[in-house]
């Protein structure tokens, strides 16, 4: 493993953590917390406190409805061109800031630049989509089947969102949320995660530069998500939660919202095969596995986490990924250089240390890496597992890291079987040069999202989501993110 070194200083546009820090942003300003305490925030590749941001609470989340509420009405009478405009404005900012907003990512989130600019440009890029949606939603008019009258549907705004948002993708996934909301005609409450808050502040300033009034954007921080959002969601005023996270807290939450009847859009976790057929591509399959498995150090829920491969183009692909995997150059996230940054938290890197041991005790075999890192941050090595069998912890849970463990496959039927040998069903990735075995096999997998010989399925133009236990609904897409925030209104008339 190479350890680069961190290097910021050439960078032009460097972030101000201060600035980012210096609040909860509610009404279009920024506020403390009526708790006055803070949460830290890490760098996951020194292990150094980056900044402290306000820990809220309940009395500051029911700040931020009020505020919200205050937004609503003017908001949805704005008009749709106005949003567009502001949504545009949203999108050129974070483009021009875009350096800026990668190394902050990459400083609270360890990933490495290259990844942090890539989720820059595609966490703007919701806002260029929804700016263009926002003036095209359109209704509905008919006839009824009996003659008797007409039937209109109008789309109205839902009301005040809440959106919780992972780790992960500090800037993507509350774009994902916050622009459809806001083209729909929403005022949203956002809460970040504790471990990347800064990101959700600083794009909180990007749109408060870019037009959006005071109160239609809130955001804030707390380490008491439980209560808090169960507050907010309490509000009869709010009418939309939409969560990005784990299966587990997304159930809490839809009890939750079960509770208040409350509409919820939840996108969880998943658990992605990627199968090889003997007729790939070699040299694509590759590239693409390390898209698939590499994209974020695999700290993604469309991560690959158990690789399938066929009999006859097995051991070429074992070797050729072990191959690419070895030579990764990890280090801190903010080094230019770095191909693979640090996990998140200790416990992550914990977490993947006990996925591994458990393969290779019920007999996996280690081509590269496996061994934890001594360095200080919370690295773990890429590695890639062979021969891991279906009865592994890992086959069965998220890895979220860079693990790769191939599996041996004999047929068709073999490999759809095992790709659906699990409760999740987000992503799946398919390599084969026969077509009509790609879509046959596409049809046949149970998931929201099939990369067909390609490694990355993410498009803000493409409907994003799960079925099974990976979530319910979709993001981005024509018309179905905006959908999430709208509610139908059939007006039946005669004339
Ligand atoms: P997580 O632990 O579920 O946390 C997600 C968010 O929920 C954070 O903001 C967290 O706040 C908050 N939260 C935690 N407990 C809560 C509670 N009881 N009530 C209300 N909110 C609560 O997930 P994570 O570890 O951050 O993210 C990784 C997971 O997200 C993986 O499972 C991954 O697959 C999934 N994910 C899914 C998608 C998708 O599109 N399907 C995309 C990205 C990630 P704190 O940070 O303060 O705890």
């Amino acid at each position: 493993m190479t350890v680069a070194q961190p290097d910021l200083h050439h960078d032009r546009q460097f972030p101000d953590i201060q600035a980012a820090s210096r609040g909860l942003y509610i009404d279009g300003g920024w506020v403390s917390s009526q708790s006055g305490k803070t949460i830290e925030v890490i760098d996951p590749s020194t292990e150094a406190i980056l900044a402290a941001v306000p820990d809220a609470t309940i009395e500051d989340a029911a700040a931020a409805v009020e505020s919200a509420a205050r937004a609503a009405v003017s908001w949805r009478e704005t008009a749709p061109r106005k949003r567009s405009e502001i949504l545009r404005r949203c999108f050129e900012l974070m483009i021009e800031r875009a350096e800026m907003l990668a190394t902050l990512i990459s400083m609270e989130n360890g990933k490495a630049l290259r990844d942090a600019r890539g989720e820059v440009a595609y966490a703007a890029e919701f806002f260029r989509w929804n700016a263009e949606e926002a003036v095209r939603i359109t209704g509905e008019y008919g006839v009824a089947p009996s003659g008797s009258n007409r039937i209109i549907v109008d789309y109205q705004p839902i009301g005040i969102c809440l959106l919780i948002t992972p780790w992960n993708f500090p800037a993507a996934m509350a774009t994902r949320k916050i622009a459809p909301a806001l083209a729909a005609g929403c005022p949203v409450i956002l809460k970040p995660a504790s471990e990347t808050p800064l990101t959700a502040y600083a794009l909180a300033s990007i749109y408060e530069e870019a037009g959006v009034p005071p109160g239609v954007v809130n955001v804030l921080t707390t380490s008491n998500p439980g209560p808090v959002t169960a507050a907010i969601l309490a509000d009869p005023r709010v009418r939309k939660l939409s969560f990005t996270g784990s299966t587990g807290v997304g159930r809490t939450l839809l009890a939750e919202a079960a509770k208040h009847v409350i509409s919820c859009s939840m996108e969880l976790g998943g658990n992605a095969p990627f199968i090889v057929f003997d007729d790939a591509d070699l040299e694509a399959a590759l590239d693409g596995a390390m898209i698939a498995k590499m994209r974020n150090a695999g700290e993604a829920c469309t991560a690959a986490n158990r690789i399938y491969v066929q009999s006859g183009i097995h051991d070429a692909f074992a070797e050729g990924l072990t191959r690419r995997m070895a030579a990764l150059n990890v280090g801190a996230g903010t080094d230019a250089l770095t191909e693979c940054g640090p996990m998140i938290t200790r416990k992550a890197v914990e977490k993947i240390g006990r996925l591994v041991d458990d393969a290779k005790t019920r007999g996996a075999k280690v081509l590269c890496g496996g061994e934890l890192s001594k360095d200080p941050g919370f690295f773990y090595p890429p590695t890639v597992l062979s021969d891991v069998p279906a009865d592994a912890d890992m086959a069965h849970e998220e890895i979220f890291g860079p693990v790769a463990p191939i599996s041996r496959f004999q047929s068709e039927e073999e490999a759809i079987e095992l790709a659906n040998n699990t409760e999740y069903g987000l992503a799946a990735y398919v390599y084969t040069r026969d077509l009509a075995r790609g879509l046959r096999v596409s049809s046949k997998i149970e998931a929201g999202m099939i990369a067909l010989n390609r490694g990355l399925v993410s498009d803000p133009a493409a409907p994003f989501g799960g079925v099974k236990q990976s979530g319910l609904g979709r993001e981005g897409g024509q018309h179905h993110g905006i959908a999430e925030f709208m509610e139908a209104k059939y007006i039946a008339t005669s004339f």
